[in-house]
């Protein structure tokens, strides 16, 4: 089969393997236990799953305008409103199938061939490949577990090049959970503006960070910079709507244009009824986010408090989303040279299905998901903490 060259250059998803021997251990009949999960363990609230209902029992289940109904757009804006005090206008938002298509129509409408794009390391999966598909060049940028994965001026300054057109923050971190402050985030684009490099702001764990740490947007350097900047935020993890497919967008209005190009081109509107469940949730009270918030700090207690005791393992307490990055590295032997090869051994021998740091950029350290109930997080953790120190 002949196929794109493009093609070539992107990896398959790297958790498909390990899910995929999860699924044979488990056809064994082993309990395979799974911290590897990177969606809530709760339902979606009743009052967007009834919006839902009511848009379909009232026929709206037809084309929808390409970035999104005009009510979710301004719900949109009023949720920027409400939690940081900026409140973009209807033609400075579009809505996506996902942050995962906002993102990969982000690349497209900005990238030209060979175009750089920094990207901070440990990163999301996703960000290289959709910059390779978009014809850019994806530049990691190593942070340290010292400094809480958090990537500071003077490397990004070290990584620039005249070819750098974006750099992809993305706070709270998929995978570290950690957070960057409001000063450090403006130091960041103080620095970008006055480099002319384009920031790409991944904001969709927003609503899933604990006290002390507060969030942070970048809505409000959008209103100043429209042209520097563009925030991505969704309904998947804040409302538990994974499958829903909502994402989101703040952006200079020439490039939400150019965004609804793309996808009119595409995939067109997202679902017509997850879009009126989607303005449920953002005008809605948003009680049931404040109980999911609640029992992921809970969790990320519980979890770092086994995870302290393992010596030799380097993990940053993290502020938000609900994983936690170890740097496990110190631990890494003939057997197990590297955080793939560990996975799988836990996986044998622990029962527990983690993610290779490596897919994030950083085979230093595994990925643990604590979006699951506090018995199976404290029994995974338990059976991987004798693997690893056994
Ligand atoms: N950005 C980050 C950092 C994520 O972790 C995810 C999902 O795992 C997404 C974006 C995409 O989310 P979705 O497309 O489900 O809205």
């Amino acid at each position: 089969m002949r196929l794109s060259l493009k093609l070539s250059r992107i990896k398959p998803s790297a958790t498909l393997a390990m899910n995929a021997k999860a699924q044979e251990l488990k056809a064994q009949g082993k309990a395979v236990l799974s911290l590897a999960v990177g969606e809530p363990d709760f339902p979606t609230p009743d009052h967007v799953k009834d919006a839902a209902k009511t848009a379909l029992d009232a026929n709206f289940t037809r084309y929808t305008p390409v970035p999104g109904i005009p009510e979710l757009r301004d719900a949109v804006g009023g949720y920027f409103g409400r939690f940081y005090g900026v409140t973009p206008p209807r033609e400075a938002v579009i809505v996506s199938n996902g942050g995962k298509q906002v993102l990969y129509n982000l690349f497209t409408a900005l990238l030209n061939p060979g175009e750089e794009v920094l990207i901070p390391a440990p990163y999301w999966v996703s960000y290289p490949d959709m910059v390779l598909l978009a014809g850019g060049v994806p530049v990691p940028v190593p942070t340290e577990p010292e400094d809480d994965f958090l990537v500071s001026v003077a490397a990004l300054d070290k990584a620039r090049t005249p070819g750098t057109r974006v750099l992809v923050l993305n706070s709270p971190s998929n995978p570290t959970g950690c957070c960057y402050s409001k000063a450090q985030l403006d130091a960041i684009m103080e620095w970008a503006v006055s480099r002319k490099v384009f920031v790409i702001s991944d904001e969709i764990y927003d609503q899933l960070v604990y006290p002390p740490t507060e969030p942070a947007s970048l809505v409000g350097w959008w209103e100043k910079h429209p042209d520097c900047v563009a925030v991505v935020n969704g309904l998947a993890k804040s409302f538990a709507m994974t499958g829903w497919r909502v994402g989101y967008c703040v952006a200079h209005p020439d490039l939400v244009k150019a965004q609804s190009k793309i996808q009119g081109q595409s995939t067109s509107n997202v679902c017509s009824f997850s879009q009126k469940g989607a303005v449920a949730a953002l005008t809605g009270g948003f009680e049931y986010v404040d109980m999911m918030r609640e029992n992921f700090r809970r969790r990320r207690d519980l979890a770092m408090k086994i995870v302290s005791g393992w010596s030799g393992v380097k993990c940053p307490n993290p502020g938000g989303a609900f994983y936690l990055f170890p740097d496990v590295s110190a631990l890494y032997n003939e057997r197990t040279p590297d955080s793939g090869t560990l996975c799988t051994r836990i996986l044998e021998e622990a029962l527990v299905a983690l993610v290779p740091g490596a897919a994030f950029g950083d085979d230093r350290c595994i990925r643990f998901s604590y979006a699951t109930d506090d018995d199976t997080l404290t029994r995974a953790l338990t059976a991987v903490g004798k693997v690893l120190l056994g």
